[in-house]
């Protein structure tokens, strides 16, 4: 096995490219024609791996889910229209009325509305607890449970769990553990080795290659037995480790119809080529500026899990290594002075979106949380004197002289 990024390059060799092109094509293709009536029966049969509507599978997505299932280590992967669309295909494939998720309130802003609002409506119940209190999250499963869910590093409370201690819990209960893993990415965090049974990624971040698109990926490690999940169980015998991913192709995937554009798909397969350079870059850049965020005498408070007096600082050491991602949240004394420093910005952007290449900054609590009322932004973790800053791949001199001049004018 290669190295990750010569994989992100190399990785597969597809026998499809015709002219002999170094890049996979964009097959801007609703339908493919087959030989004869016979080869398109077994082709919608699935006895014959062939591509028939572009809705269920493409060549050009399928070069990306193929890439990121060396790079993942992972046994099956599922490209579809959006990090959102990878969530929301994940529960409908685990869960069914009357059945629960066991998670945390420190979630991504859609991801907390999906569970509490979309899918709460449907019969799924969702129940909160703290990632940190194993006995917790013991005490909230039971035999409806049909995932614990969490994410790797929290947006934007910045928070890192112990994946292998949780997934030794949901283990004992037969539940599999599903984490959202898209501000780490199987660069920075092997979710496999840490416990973890589905991955999620929202391919629009890191992988985009610099917010180019809209994306998800679902990567099934291959770690869960499928017979013990209510809803898979009758197909595991026949579909083992590939069932989850099994299912979703033939079903709810197809029916949902999240579908990723080929076009999307080309530009991540090519964002995944300079992947490790660019996470490279942003986590050097970002510990840089936290540690000049966290001596100004302006800047009240700087969180960043790459610091030493970070809570989570041990625990990201242990499953990220030295780098502990792209983002970092600070705070002012108010919220006009966050106003003030943002709007007097000359380099870094204000904009949502994280792990672009241009650094961007926003002011959670009136932007992205706007939805909830004020005592649920602060059970949250969000407040009102908290900016975030998704460091890009600028250099950093820059950066820090734009955040300097700007903090100096408060
Ligand atoms: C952006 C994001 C999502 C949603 O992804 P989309 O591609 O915007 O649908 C989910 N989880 C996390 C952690 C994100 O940052």
């Amino acid at each position: 096995m290669t190295g990750f990024t010569t994989t992100a390059i190399h990785g597969v060799r597809s026998k499809e490219t015709p002219h002999g092109t170094l890049r996979v094509p964009i097959y801007d293709s609703v339908s493919f024609e087959h030989e004869d009536s016979k080869a398109i029966q077994q082709a919608f049969e699935g006895k014959r791996p062939a591509h028939t509507y572009s809705r269920i599978s493409n060549p050009t997505v399928t070069h990306l889910e193929q890439t990121l299932r060396l790079l993942s280590g992972g046994v099956a992967v599922l490209a579809v229209s959006s990090g959102m669309a990878a969530i929301s295909n994940t529960i409908l494939a685990l869960g069914s009325s009357g059945k629960n998720i066991v998670t945390t309130r420190h979630l991504f802003g859609n991801t907390l509305s999906l569970f509490e609002k979309t899918l709460f409506a449907w019969g799924l119940e969702v129940r909160y607890v703290s990632m940190n209190d194993m006995s917790a999250v013991d005490a909230a499963i039971d035999k409806d449970t049909c995932c614990v869910f969490l994410e790797s590093i929290t947006n934007p409370q910045l928070e890192v769990a112990d994946c292998n201690a949780i997934s030794a819990v949901a283990g004992k209960h037969g539940v599999p553990l599903v984490a959202d893993n898209t501000l780490m990415t199987p660069y920075l965090f092997n979710s496999r080795k840490n416990g973890v049974d589905i991955e999620i990624l929202s391919s629009t971040k890191y992988i985009s290659g610099g917010g180019t698109t809209v994306g998800g990926i679902i990567i099934d490690n291959g770690t869960f037995n499928w017979s013990q999940s209510a809803k898979l169980k009758e197909y595991a015998t026949q579909y083992g480790p590939m069932t989850c991913i099994a299912r979703l192709r033939q079903e709810i995937y197809r029916n949902v119809g999240a579908c990723l554009s080929p076009h999307n798909a080309s530009m991540q397969s090519l964002g995944l080529e300079t992947l490790s350079l660019r996470i490279d870059k942003s986590c050097k850049g970002c510990l840089e500026i936290a540690h000049f965020l966290s001596r100004h005498p302006s800047v009240m408070a700087t969180h960043y899990p790459g610091l030493s007096n970070s809570a989570s600082y041990g625990i990201a050491r242990k499953q990220f290594g030295s780098q502990s991602g792209g983002i970092l949240t600070f705070d002012l004394k108010d919220t006009e002075q966050c106003f003030k420093l943002m709007d007097s910005l000359n380099i870094i952007r204000r904009a949502t979106n994280v792990n672009d290449n241009k650094s961007l900054i926003i002011h959670p609590w009136s932007t992205i949380f706007a939805e909830y009322c004020d005592e649920d932004k602060y059970s949250t973790g969000i407040r009102p004197t908290m900016l975030r800053l998704a460091v890009g791949i600028e250099d950093t001199d820059d950066l820090i002289k734009d955040l300097k001049q700007g903090l100096e004018q408060l």
